[in-house]
């Protein structure tokens, strides 16, 4: 976490003669203090859903594994089980969606494992050490592997996100590195809600509700909120467009995010770096193909120890960056919330309030 008035970000910029590995080879030296001989170091990666072809390239997680290795870590490539019910509900699930985009031990070289186990429940309760703007979030549920590793490189796609404007570092700690108990724990803050009146009684939802939270009664849908997750898995399914975020939704969830982080961060101080990868800069997320065509052309690869520098400093290149032709007519220094109807600011604040890091940043370009 920063200590200066400033954090240091540092920034590989795409376009010169270098390739992005050998970028990645030089922004790792900035960090790779976090790793110390013999560690165990988890590198958390969003490896795609099945279906996506914007997810990191394995070959940059591969580069990133190997220079762990170089300073004495032993990595593992990890991530968590989705509260979502696709082609990575389970481990095994998972596993085989992640050897489908190209990420395999062979591949890596290093052991892939998912930290939250077959289910999607192993993992510890750890204290969320504070709390701001009136979030209930004061324990989050960190996947168990993640939780017994000596450090952690967090490896993010920056990319829009449908729920909370923009998916970077901050959410993929916060919702990537908990159990289903702890999604479901932030994702209740932006829970659909069910308007009767437009509800035909199909049943679709009820079928397709993993955790079977849903009935049909007098040829309606209800819903028993005891079991419901608020995956939303629902909303976007219904043909009659029965479910709606209630207002504010997406804004809460973003609080919510910024504490789970500040949780599972709360685990590894002066043992996490994060690395963002500012490109296929596309309007939805890696979870839900297709993500869209790209908001901006490929920027860079950013590295720091402070998670909110980093992410805001992701934000602020692709504030700078030319639209291309399908949003061009957006004008926004927030064009990812814009096009995702949120300020995606609010997770970077809030995050910064609980003390993650901060939004005051100095760039070093490095060639
Ligand atoms: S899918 Fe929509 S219309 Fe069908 S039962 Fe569910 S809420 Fe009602
Ligand atoms: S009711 Fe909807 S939001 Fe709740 S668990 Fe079922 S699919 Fe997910």
């Amino acid at each position: 976490m920063a200590q200066s008035s400033e954090s240091q970000v540092f920034f590989f910029p795409y376009g010169g003669k270098r390739s992005f590995l050998g970028g990645l080879r030089t922004l790792f030296t900035t960090i790779a203090h976090v790793v110390a001989p013999g560690d165990a170091v988890a590198v958390k990666v969003h490896m795609g859903e099945y279906g996506c072809s914007t997810y990191l390239r394995p070959a940059l997680v591969r580069r990133a594994c190997d220079l762990i290795k170089a300073v004495g870590g032993k990595p593992f490539v990890t991530d968590t089980t989705t509260l979502y019910a696709a082609r990575r509900f389970t481990a095994t699930q998972y596993l085989a969606t992640a050897a489908f985009n190209g990420f395999t031990r062979e591949s890596l070289e290093a052991p892939v494992i998912i930290a939250d186990g077959e289910e999607g429940y192993d993992g510890e309760w750890v204290s969320i050490p504070k709390q701001a703007y009136d979030c209930p979030l004061d324990r989050t549920k960190v996947a168990k592997e993640i939780l017994n590793a000596d450090s952690m490189i967090v490896l993010t796609h920056l990319k829009g996100h449908e729920l909370s404007g923009f998916g970077g570092s901050i959410k993929n700690v916060a919702m990537g590195c908990v159990t289903k108990e702890s999604k479901a724990g932030q994702h209740r803050a932006n829970r659909a809600e069910l308007d009767p009146s437009k509800c035909t009684g199909c049943g679709e939802c009820v079928e397709a509700c993993p955790f079977k939270a849903l009935s049909i009664v007098d040829e309606k849908a209800v819903r028993d909120d005891e079991k419901c997750t608020g995956c939303n898995h629902c909303l976007s399914l219904c043909p009659e467009q029965a479910f709606y975020l209630p207002p504010g939704a997406k804004e809460k969830f973003q609080v919510y995010l910024a504490h789970s982080a500040a949780g599972v961060l709360s685990q590894f101080p002066d043992k996490v770096a994060f690395i963002n990868f500012v490109q296929d800069i596309t309007p939805d997320c890696d979870c839900a193909p297709p993500s869209g065509l790209p908001v901006v052309s490929d920027i860079g690869i950013l590295a720091s120890m402070d998670v909110v520098a980093v992410d805001k400093a992701s934000l602020d290149l692709i504030a700078k960056a030319k639209p291309t032709e399908k949003y061009r007519h957006m004008v926004s220094s927030d064009i990812l919330g814009g096009i995702n109807g949120t300020d995606s600011l609010i997770q970077i604040r809030a995050a910064q309030e609980l003390g993650l890091g901060q939004m005051a940043y100095q760039l070093s370009e490095l060639k």
